[in-house]
Order: structure tokens, then C-alpha cells, then sequence
């Protein structure tokens, strides 16, 4: 089909925005909000391909947290100190203003805290942990001002197959993901900002005025400023960008009853995370194992990462107890060389908000302010 758009659609529906967002993922849509309560009278629109965003936000495992000691140091390895905790800085201040923002009943936050584990191959893992703790704390305590963030906790209670020393991060928490997409996506909608949900956009083409976008049906909308924010989906519109897809898939259980822990968990470097949610564990990652079949747009997850999954639950986590897997899901994250997201204004008509590298859910608040403060 091709769009021809009436004299309604032209002068009025269609009129050239102000701003287009594109991508509706909770990073667009956090976009979207700072922009309008900055420019309360413009004209802005929100677009994505899909009805609810398809890309990771509504299927993470909604981990408020700001990396593991293990994390850290890895990152380390391929970045500067100060980049580091500069980006761990960032995430605890994301989660301050997400909750501070939203509040912690819409979105479902639970202050629990988080673990860090180690299982009996991660012996070396929790060596260097140890070695370079009081390191990472002051460090940390430079930047956020916060004493001792990481604690020793020793003597295993978690009914877990797991070395007796773990850490323990009071500052860390868990959201309701479901909650917190609904609760931004009300918050966007009740501003008066106009989804153009079910838009595909296939060309950008620079105008006079800014950019035009086209979908398949050649159906085309217009703006002065146009933000990119569809995170591992820019390179498919910018191929030089330095975004490549990571997909993470996430096993679920049935209601267990009387679960033994409460919180989030991390493990092998941040590539394992679990937790529990409604009586139930949810445990992802594992991607850093399969990493070449990981690096992929396509959504249908793989048997081997379930059952890796699977096989940790059951000889690690939760090694006593009987339970069934209830439901297998992935979404689509960015990584690039670096693990600083792009954030940038490319030229006087656009900016760039992409690349969220696993930590959108702790990084919105703060990236959709600095873009609205660009703009
Ligand atoms: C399994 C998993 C677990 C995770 N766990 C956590 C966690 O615990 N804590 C945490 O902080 N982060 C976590 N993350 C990462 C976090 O979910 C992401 O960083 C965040 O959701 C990125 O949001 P976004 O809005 O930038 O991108 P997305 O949610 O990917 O949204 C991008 C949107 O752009 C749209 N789009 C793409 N191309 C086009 C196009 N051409 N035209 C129109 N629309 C388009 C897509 O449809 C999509 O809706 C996890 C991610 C995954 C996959």
C-alpha cells in the first residue's frame, strides 16, 4: 500500500513535530517526557514498529543495581577508572531518580539489597574480590559518597551450592519491569505526547527543516529535532555506529513455596543474575558462554542458554527444592567496544541516545535528562 495523506492528515495530523522520538522503549519514552516538561507546548512524537516496545525493556529481569564487585573489576579491564565509576555513579543515581520519579509503589521497587555469589568454579573470581574490596569502596566512596558500599557476609544461609564468602550491597534493589513500563508509558501518554505506535521507520532522510522519516508504506512524518533511542536497532539505520545486538534470554519458575532468599543475586561477572519475583526465580544470562550465537536480532530463544539456565538453578541456586519451568523469553540488548552508552548530538537537527550496554532500567532517568538539557 502506498499513503496518500488527505487535507486533515496533512495540515493538521501530520504537521511537521517539533521533536520525534524514535524508539519507545523506556529510554524513548523517558526521552519524550523530559522533552515536554522542558517544552511543555511542543508538538512531539513517540514512535516505534511495535503496539508495546520490542526491544529489551518490557523483558529484562528489573535489577536496580549499579554492578557487582567482580563486574567492576572486569570492566576495569577494558576501561579507565574513571569511566568506571563514573558509570557505576550513574546508575546509583539513575535508580535514586527513577523511584524519586515514579515512586516505589508504581513501579514495583524493593529495596532488598543485592548479592554477589560465588560458585565452587569462582574460586578466583572471589580471591580477587576479596583482594581488591576496600580498593573498590573507596573508589566508589569518591564518586558517590557512599561508605563501605559492598559488605562481606559469611557463613552461606541461602540454602545455596555456593562458596561460604559472598557480598552484599544494601544499596541495590529490584523493580516490577511490567510496572515500570506501564507506569512510564501512562506517564508519556497523560503529557499529550503522540504515539505513532506500528511505524516501522525505513528511511531518514534529512529536510530544510530537520529530518522526514518514511515507513514501508511511504507514509512520512517530518520534525526540527529528531532523537534516535532505539538502542541495539541503531546500527540497522546508522551501520557506523559502534552498536552490536546482544540478545539475553531469562528462564522463569512456577510458585515455589517458601523461597529461602529475598533480593538480587549476581554471579560470574554480571553475566548471571537471579532473583525472585511472586514466589517464583527468575534467572538469565549465561551469554558470555555462547557469545557468537548470542549476537543476534532474532527473538526465539536457544535451548542451549535455557538449559544452561536451567542447569544452574538446579545445581546451584536451588539445589534442594522441586520445581518446573514455567515460561522462556529474550529480548535484544546493545554492546559495543566500550560500555558507555552514545549520547551525543550528531548535528544541529540530531541526537543520538543509544547503546544502553544491560543497564537502561538504572541509566533512563539520568540519559533522558542530559538529552533534555541538549535540547
Ligand atoms: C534479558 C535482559 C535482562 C536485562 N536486565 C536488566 C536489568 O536487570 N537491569 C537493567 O538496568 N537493565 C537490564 N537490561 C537492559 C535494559 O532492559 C535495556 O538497557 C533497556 O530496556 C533499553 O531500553 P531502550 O528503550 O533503549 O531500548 P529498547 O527497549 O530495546 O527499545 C527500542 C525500541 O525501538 C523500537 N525500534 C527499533 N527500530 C525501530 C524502527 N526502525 N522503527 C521504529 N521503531 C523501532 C523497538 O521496537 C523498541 O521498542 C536487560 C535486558 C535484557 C534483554
Amino acid at each position: 500500500m502506498s499513503f496518500y495523506p488527505s487535507y486533515w492528515e496533512r495540515s493538521i495530523l501530520l504537521k511537521t513535530f517539533d521533536f520525534i522520538v524514535l524508539g519507545a522503549g523506556i529510554i524513548g519514552k523517558q526521552i519524550a517526557i523530559k522533552i515536554k516538561e522542558k517544552h511543555p507546548s511542543a508538538r512531539i512524537a513517540l514512535v516505534d514498529k511495535y503496539p508495546l516496545p520490542l526491544g529489551a525493556s518490557t523483558r529484562n529481569a528489573g535489577f536496580a543495581c549499579f554492578g557487582s564487585i567482580s563486574e567492576i573489576l572486569d570492566d576495569l579491564k577494558h576501561s579507565s577508572k574513571n569511566e568506571v565509576m563514573e558509570l557505576a555513579n550513574k546508575r546509583r543515581k539513575g535508580i535514586t531518580q527513577l523511584v524519586r520519579e515514579f515512586g516505589t509503589e508504581a513501579i514495583g521497587y524493593r529495596p532488598t539489597g543485592s548479592y554477589e555469589i560465588f560458585d565452587n568454579q569462582q574460586s578466583i573470581d572471589l580471591e580477587a574480590a576479596l583482594n581488591n574490596l576496600d580498593l573498590i569502596n573507596s573508589e566508589l566512596k569518591s564518586v558517590t559518597g557512599l561508605d563501605h558500599i559492598f559488605e562481606i557476609k559469611k557463613g552461606n544461609t541461602l540454602e545455596m551450592n555456593v562458596l561460604k564468602t559472598c557480598f552484599y550491597n544494601r544499596h541495590e534493589g529490584m523493580l516490577n519491569t511490567g510496572m515500570l513500563n506501564e507506569t512510564i508509558a501512562n506517564k508519556a501518554h497523560s503529557l499529550h505526547i503522540t504515539p505513532f505506535y506500528g511505524y516501522d521507520v525505513k528511511t531518514i532522510a534529512r529536510t530544510n527543516e530537520g529530518y522526514e522519516l518514511s515507513n514501508e508504506d511511504n507514509l512520512r512524518i517530518s520534525c526540527n529535532q529528531l532523537i534516535i533511542a532505539n538502542n541495539s536497532f541503531a546500527s540497522i539505520l546508522f551501520p557506523e555506529l559502534d552498536v552490536v545486538p546482544a540478545r539475553g534470554q531469562i528462564i522463569i519458575t512456577n510458585p515455589i513455596k517458601d523461597l529461602p532468599f529475598d533480593g538480587i543475586f549476581h554471579s560470574d561477572k554480571g553475566y548471571i543474575y537471579f532473583r525472585n519475583i511472586d514466589n517464583r526465580v527468575l534467572i538469565g544470562g549465561g551469554r558470555n558462554h555462547f557469545k557468537d550465537k548470542e549476537t543476534t536480532y532474532d527473538f526465539e530463544g536457544s535451548l542451549e542458554i535455557k538449559e544452561f539456565l536451567e542447569n544452574y538453578l538446579r545445581t546451584i541456586v536451588l539445589p534442594n527444592r522441586h520445581f518446573e519451568i514455567d515460561m522462556h523469553w529474550s529480548g535484544i540488548m546493545a554492546m559495543g567496544k566500550e560500555k558507555l552508552p552514545i549520547v551525543k548530538r550528531e548535528n544541529e537537527n540530531l541526537l543520538l541516545c543509544v547503546r544502553m550496554s544491560g543497564m537502561g532500567v538504572a541509566l533512563g532517568p539520568i540519559l533522558s535528562s542530559e538529552i533534555a538539557e541538549m535540547l
